[in-house]
């Protein structure tokens, strides 16, 4: 499968200044032809807009200093953004049209991975233009680690607090398992994946816990930055420590995102995982909203689980892990011990079944539902009929 490896680069002033003023040209002959399209002209596919770009450079000398092969991978962007928009109409859906990048944004750069050189720790990519034509020299980065060994392309981002990365794509051969067992994951907020297997035995995984320290942290720090004159020194200073910190949190939670999904992929034996398919779920109920407010925090923004899942995906496939999803439509509702249905709002954390007398965690419970309903192979108790669809396997995913 195909995995990316990101790697962050020390670059000089100078040749960051390269770097914005190239993504600075590339995103500008992107947003002009976005805007031509937006007024009504028609695309015509890639090798057709590629022979503007003459015509572009005539009117914009400036384009000569940038690497031509950045300029047409500007053009293979576009046409990636127009064939979604045009595949999603005639889908039948109701696309939004491809949009002019802004200022300030990094608009990443492309390059395929021929004209790059790698010696040691030395990353070279070429600007553009020839003899006395070249204004930038070529940019010669550091990088922090270790490049695969061989690549396809590498992409140049900048981050918000202006550090630059080059994101190396390569293929990674997917390793056979010998596990065997299906193991069933609820995820939550107040743990962030909850598993039990066939034997019974139940995994909790708390996930990250320092979220509302650092909000704290963020919140004085917002105070007091806008207490101060906007762009005055202090301001700045302030602004620049609240980027710093709210990097820390998000690669903080990342982090373990990582570790829990490389946990249940790869450290726990069994060779499918389970968890409940995410697009039907309703987060936040009005009750969830009055009662509890940061948990209702938590729900918008600390809450990684749509891209724990995509960890979740990729990791299981690296692993040869089978990795299914199935409705979870009523599973935390149902007593997992008799059936029994009953109203479970979010802030009730424990299951206590009205029927049989069953006590268990909330999300246990669902745990249980959730691998109960997948060895059945059927969906939400309807007393209709059996319903497979439910059952989608990783790769549609992909
Ligand atoms: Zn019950």
């Amino acid at each position: 499968m195909l995995l990316c490896k990101k790697i962050r680069l020390e670059v000089s002033e100078q040749d960051a200044a390269t770097l914005e003023f190239m993504q600075g040209k590339c995103r500008g002959l992107y947003n002009w032809q976005v805007m031509r399209l937006r007024t009504g002209e028609k695309w015509l596919g890639v090798y057709e807009a590629k022979k503007t770009l003459q015509a572009s450079k005539q009117y914009d000398p400036e384009l000569e200093y940038v690497y031509s092969k950045l300029l047409h991978e500007v053009y293979y962007r576009l046409d990636g953004a127009m064939q979604a928009f045009f595949r999603r109409l005639a889908n039948g859906e109701t696309p939004g049209f491809p949009r002019v990048r802004p200022r300030h944004s990094f608009f990443t750069l492309c390059y395929p991975a021929m004209y790059i050189k790698v010696e040691g720790d030395k990353f070279i990519l070429p600007t553009g233009g020839k003899g006395k034509h070249k204004r930038f020299p070529n940019i010669v980065a550091r990088l922090t680690e270790e490049v695969p060994p061989t690549f396809r392309e590498v992409a140049i981002s900048r981050d918000a607090r202006g550090n630059y990365y080059a994101s190396f794509v390569s293929e990674q051969p997917e390793q056979p398992s010998t596990d065997t067992g299906v193991i069933a994951f609820d995820l939550g907020i107040k743990t962030l994946a909850t598993g039990v297997n066939e034997q019974g035995r139940v995994y909790t995984i708390g996930g990250f816990k320092g979220a509302r320290w650092y909000n704290k942290q963020l919140d004085k720090l917002r105070s007091k930055r806008d207490r101060c004159k906007k762009k005055s020194r202090r301001y700045i200073h302030l602004s620049k420590v609240y980027k710093r910190v709210s990097e820390k949190k998000r690669n903080k939670q990342q982090d373990s995102l990582h570790k829990a999904s490389h946990l249940i992929a790869h450290k726990l034996v069994a060779s499918t995982v389970v968890v409940g398919d995410l697009s039907q779920r309703q987060m936040v109920t009005k009750q969830h909203i009055e009662r509890n407010k940061h948990l209702n925090r938590s729900v918008f923004n600390e809450w990684g689980c749509y891209s724990f899942v995509q960890m979740l995906v990729y990791k299981c496939l690296l692993y040869g892990k089978d990795f299914q999803t199935i409705s979870e439509c009523d599973t935390s509702k149902m007593c997992s011990g008799c059936g029994h249905k009953q109203a479970m709002p979010l802030y009730k954390r424990t299951y206590r079944c009205g029927n049989c007398g069953l006590v268990m965690d909330r999300d246990e419970n669902s745990a249980h539902n959730i691998l109960m309903r997948f060895l059945a192979r059927r969906g939400p108790y309807t007393g209709g009929p059996v319903r497979c669809a439910d059952v989608f396997t990783a790769t549609e995913y992909i």
